[in-house]
């Protein structure tokens, strides 16, 4: 048995070793799963199958009012516990997740569709990560600090309301709800309708990590229905949200008119930058591998390669060669819904229409699928960038190829989006790629190929968002400062 409800949720998954979280048919509030207000549910759906692997309710504003009232007496007690204490919770639960790792990696794939060695890897290694990082820093950052005559203190912002999406769904959650409870705020998560299923989990290895009642709570549920009460709730103190740049704008106004606190991390369209020099067929496989990763569902993804007129050919016939590896079902999952598959395979057909040229890939379905929510790679060549496949989201397995004529041509046109989340550059060395990585309008670039820092500060200029997330950087946006003149 598997939960206060009752329910033995526990499959094996197929080919996974692990076993799938099917579903509390519960809210996690006041440190119990208790039944939802009204009888709505959602239905979660495997994007490999088109299988029903699980349900969970879909709360609603009331249920949503009564975590947040949870969650607000809760308060006084978590944000008065000393950090040490917060911190080994953080490390209970590293641990306990941890331990978990077979079963977060086969629902994660089950519910998102990720290949299981890329859902073990990343949706199950990550989190796992971001929690230590987190069980460190409450460890070590300074809570009061001494500035002239003053003593500063930093304390909990309140009550966060967190909206998470489905792309990295564990991930998403512990780069809010750690930094969170490290700074001492209680939490109410709504998480993406589409998978729910690894956020329960959490919910449970929380719990099981000793983390007080009421301290952190889970409302499952739709965006405009318990998303939106959560966002406008009178008491909640800040709302962090991942999610599209639409709903975070709506957010954000909401946020604003409350005068509470937001943060927002949203899309991107970020530039793989290849400078002349750099190693060509480096800069291009681990460009498409940064891409077609997640099915292209990646909110930082280098999704627009730009490379200089002298080896535009050569690299387009690289990245055509290289592409035929990615096939659909073995290293390539399907994306996360028939709605997304839609919406991509129309941004494939809206690129041939511009007068792109497709050379892997393509808008039909992959040959012998006929099951499941698969898009073919795809690469597109003599892309424009003004064209709609070089300025908006795809969020799928599609890579534009633009080509330029000099740096400050590249330049231009790595900044000529509303977009500036990630980025890369290649160069010969070191020092010409940093020098055109700070002058990149984008909150993080890889420097030839540098890898994922999960104590780096992460987040978007311009349109991609506002604030930060990971390190120390995300745990200021949990914080408020007070100062007392002696
Ligand atoms: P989405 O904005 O539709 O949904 C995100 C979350 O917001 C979900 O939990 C959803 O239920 C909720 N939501 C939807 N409507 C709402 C409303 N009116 N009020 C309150 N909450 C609402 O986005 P999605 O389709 O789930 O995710 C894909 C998008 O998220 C892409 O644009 C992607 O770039 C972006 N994203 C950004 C980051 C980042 O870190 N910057 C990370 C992942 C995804």
């Amino acid at each position: 048995a598997d939960g206060a409800d009752g329910t033995d949720n526990r499959d094996p998954a197929p080919g996974s070793g692990g076993a799938i979280h099917r579903g509390h048919q519960a809210l996690f509030i006041g440190g119990q799963w208790v039944p939802a207000a009204g009888d709505g549910t959602i239905d979660v759906i495997d994007p490999a199958t088109e299988q029903v692997i699980g349900t969970v309710p879909a709360g609603t504003a009331l249920d949503v009012d009564t975590a947040v009232r949870v969650a607000r007496a809760a308060l006084p007690g978590w944000a008065a516990t000393a950090p040490a204490d917060r911190a080994a919770v953080l490390a209970a639960a590293r641990d306990l997740l941890a331990a978990r790792r077979e079963e977060v990696a086969a629902t994660v794939s089950a519910e998102l569709g990720a290949p299981p060695a890329f859902a073990a890897a990343v949706h199950a290694g990550l989190p796992t990560a971001v929690l230590a990082s987190y069980a460190e820093l409450a460890a070590s950052h300074p809570f009061e600090e001494r500035v002239g005559n003053s003593r500063v203190l930093q304390e909990p912002v309140g009550v966060v309301g967190a909206i998470t999406p489905w792309n990295y769904p564990l991930h998403q959650i512990v780069a809010k709800v750690a930094p969170a409870l490290a700074a001492g705020c209680t939490v109410v998560l709504k998480p993406a309708e589409d998978t729910p299923l690894v956020a329960q989990l959490f919910a449970d290895v929380l719990a099981a990590a000793g983390l007080p009642a009421g301290v952190f709570n889970l409302v499952t549920g739709l965006g405009p229905v318990a998303g939106q009460a959560l966002a406008e709730h009178p008491g909640v103190d800040l709302v962090s949200f991942t999610g599209s740049t639409a709903v975070g704008r709506q957010i954000g106004a909401t946020a604003g008119a409350a005068v509470k606190r937001v943060a927002l991390e949203l899309g991107g369209k970020s530039a793989n930058v290849i400078l002349p020099g750099a190693d060509l067929a480096r800069a291009v496989n681990v460009g498409l591998a940064n891409v077609f990763a997640n099915s292209g569902q990646t909110c930082s993804a280098w999704t627009r390669m730009l490379v200089d007129a002298e080896r535009y050919d050569e690299a387009v016939a690289i990245a055509a060669a290289a592409t035929a590896k990615y096939v659909p079902g073995d290293r390539l999952g399907p994306v996360v819904n028939a709605k997304q598959r839609d919406r991509v395979r129309g941004y494939i057909r809206r690129g041939q229409e511009e007068g792109a040229r497709v050379v892997a890939g393509g808008p039909d379905a992959p040959e012998g699928m006929a099951t499941g929510y698969y898009v073919r790679p795809t690469v597109f060549a003599d892309v424009q960038p003004d064209m709609a496949i070089a300025q908006e989201e795809i969020f799928g397995p599609v890579v534009v190829m633009i080509r330029y004529e000099d740096e400050e041509d590249a330049l231009r046109i790595a900044n000529g989006t509303v977009y500036g989340l990630a980025g890369a550059v290649w160069g010969a060395d070191e020092e010409s790629a940093v020098a055109f990585a700070r002058r990149m309008d984008t909150g993080q670039v890889d420097i030839n190929g540098g890898r994922f820092n999960p104590l780096a500060p992460f987040g978007g200029y311009k349109q991609s968002g506002v604030g930060r997330e990971l390190g120390a950087h995300g745990l200021a946006e949990y914080l408020q400062t007070k100062s007392l003149q002696f």
